[in-house]
């Protein structure tokens, strides 16, 4: 397909807001994309894999300047001064391209394979010379762009496409252009996607029209799956309504998701964004050979840091770094040891589980792992009809430095990357907040070079909002505590910047930290109606996918109760 069918149906998308005008043209052009076109539903999201492929574009947003540079022949310092005005390489990319056009020929025709092909050479890159044959590759494209097929080059390059489209809209878009009269085609078609997590596969059976294909798509070891989500319980009343009784009441452990694969000899450790970080845990991987029976399997666990001496357990805090950590394996895993708490069974010899009852993938999991406490062991559980009995578990688990307990419907299957009211979390009043930093600013003094005021948002819908500014908990220099530094967030945020003006940066939601606060307040200053008061920083969560950070109702929700509190004692 020419990349301009695609850059022009990109241009209808971002023309509206209404979700349901999107679909239409989405639909509309789902129809005209050949089997052999199947891979560009991957740029629909800005990607050129899957999206648990970790071979991203990965491009900065120096680079796609060099390369716009270029292709347009504008000099790199004129570009950047557009950038700050427009505040939108996109659009800088097709005014510059505007003004070419007048002056030299388009000597090719681009289409969307060829813009895969290039974008896919790019992570693959290494060693010598590597940036230089990034921006040939890059002004290959540019150069046989037009100018509207100039601005979602650039946005893809640089991971900002801007046209609204989530993963719900495709869905929607595929069953209305192929499923138009099918009553369960929602149902089918979202299981079809919690288990493939990858929108080419359901894009290429879903045009051969035929349902039961999608239906059978099964899990595959080794590919990664979401993991299924939470909601919150009001109380435990509330949770026994919910779920039925009995229910089962599991600690929440307070350290971070592990989805755990095995097929024979092989193990493959995810986190719940779906990232590979086996060797960052080769002694989990020793625990699964040696504790956990089967051919193969697919886990959902928690691991959680542990004090050796004291054999009291840490928080997440305390062991999250080993989740970044490339380097002295042995050294952090000696010092940062983790349990791992295995809680449910998605896959096991040959056979999906998902659409076991829970009650019977609990007891599979229980069957096939010897406990060893502080290396490997089934998650501590109850199985209640008794409110008390609850009460008792939830304050045990608190005591023993956890979150609180995760409350489980018996009868519930498996919704992988959902959250259904199958499983709730009972915990005290929220002390950190997990929010994204979609701004910072450039430091002074001491702090020059390094981005050094970071501005945190929560999300609301489909939005990011503000709700304060975060500077403290953060080090200027390496501590032996490991606390983060200014350098580390800098360099994490820098290829996420989307527009400078004068000291202030706008940073596309990536990076995601826990902080912890003194108060929420209303606030008019903010879109967002509250600011955190001395919010400070407590760790990167680079575990946690952008879906699962704190909300506005969350943290509305806290407002509110922190009133009651204060109406009660104040
Ligand atoms: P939250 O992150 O507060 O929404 O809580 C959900 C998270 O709790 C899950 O994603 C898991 O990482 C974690 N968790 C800890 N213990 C359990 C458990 N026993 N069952 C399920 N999830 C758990």
């Amino acid at each position: 397909m020419l990349y301009k069918t695609l850059a022009e149906t990109y241009e209808k998308l971002s023309s509206t807001t209404k979700r349901l005008e999107k679909i239409d043209i989405l639909a509309e052009f789902l129809e005209k994309v050949s089997e052999k076109d199947g891979e560009l539903l991957y740029l629909l999201q800005g990607e050129i894999y899957p999206e648990y492929d970790e071979r991203k574009i990965g491009i900065s947003n120096q680079l796609a300047i060099k390369a716009l540079s270029k292709a347009t022949g504008t000099n790199s310092k004129k570009i950047i001064q557009e950038w700050k005005k427009i505040g939108d390489l996109g659009e800088v990319a097709r005014k510059l391209t505007k003004t070419k056009s007048q002056t030299t020929l388009q000597t090719h025709i681009l289409t969307t394979q060829k813009v895969i092909e290039n974008l896919r050479k790019l992570p693959d890159l290494e060693g010598k010379g590597t940036v230089d044959k990034k921006i040939s590759l890059i002004t290959e494209l540019l150069t046989s762009a037009s100018s509207i097929e100039s601005i979602y080059l650039m946005r893809t390059l640089i991971g900002d496409l801007r046209i609204g489209v989530q993963e719900s809209t495709i869905k929607y878009a595929i069953i209305k252009a192929f499923f138009p009269n099918e009553e369960n085609a929602d149902e089918i078609v979202q299981r079809a996607i919690d288990k493939s997590n990858d929108i080419t596969e359901i894009f290429q059976l879903a045009r051969k029209k035929k349902l039961k294909e999608l239906e059978n798509i099964s899990l595959e070891v080794g590919k990664p799956i979401k993991a299924m989500l939470a909601q919150k319980a009001a109380s435990i009343e509330q949770a026994f309504e919910a779920l039925g009784k009995p229910m089962a009441v599991e600690y929440k452990y307070d350290g971070f998701r592990l989805l755990i694969h095995k097929n024979k000899d092989k193990i493959i450790l995810f986190t719940r964004r779906l990232e590979n970080v086996t060797k960052q845990f080769p002694e989990v991987v020793d625990y699964i050979k040696e504790y956990i029976g089967g051919e193969s399997f697919i886990l959902d666990s928690e691991a959680v840091g542990f004090d050796r001496k004291t054999k009291q357990y840490t928080g997440f805090q305390a062991i999250s770094q080993r989740i970044r950590r490339k380097y002295d394996i042995e050294k952090v895993q000696d010092k940062l040891p983790v349990e791992v708490n295995i809680f449910d069974i998605l896959y096991y010899n040959g056979k999906s589980q998902l659409d076991k009852p829970f009650e019977e993938r609990t007891q599979l999991v229980r069957k096939i792992i010897t406990n060893h406490p502080y290396k490997i062991i089934a998650s501590k559980m109850i199985i209640t009809s008794d409110e008390k009995e609850v009460n008792k578990f939830y304050k045990e688990a608190l005591a023993n430095n956890q979150e609180g307990v995760m409350l489980k419907n018996l009868k519930a299957e498996y919704k992988p990357g959902r959250r259904v009211g199958n499983m709730l979390k009972l915990k005290p009043e929220q002390r950190d907040f997990d929010l994204v930093i979609t701004g910072a600013e450039w430091g002074s003094g001491k702090r020059s070079g390094w981005l050094s005021s970071f501005n945190l948002s929560c999300k609301s819908g489909k939005e990011f909002l503000e709700i304060g500014k975060v500077g403290t908990g953060i080090s200027e220099k390496e501590t032996e505590d490991n606390k983060i530094t200014f350098q580390t967030l800098t360099e994490l945020l820098k290829p996420h910047i989307i527009a400078e003006k004068g000291k202030e940066v706008t940073i596309k939601p990536k990076v995601i930290v826990s902080v912890t606060y003194q108060e929420i307040q209303k606030s008019p200053n903010y879109k967002s109606g509250v600011a955190l008061r001395f919010p400070r920083f407590v760790a990167l969560r680079e575990d946690k996918p952008l879906a699962e950070i704190t909300t506005l109702e969350d943290i509305e929700a806290e407002l509110g109760s922190q009133r009651k509190e204060s109406w009660k004692y104040g």
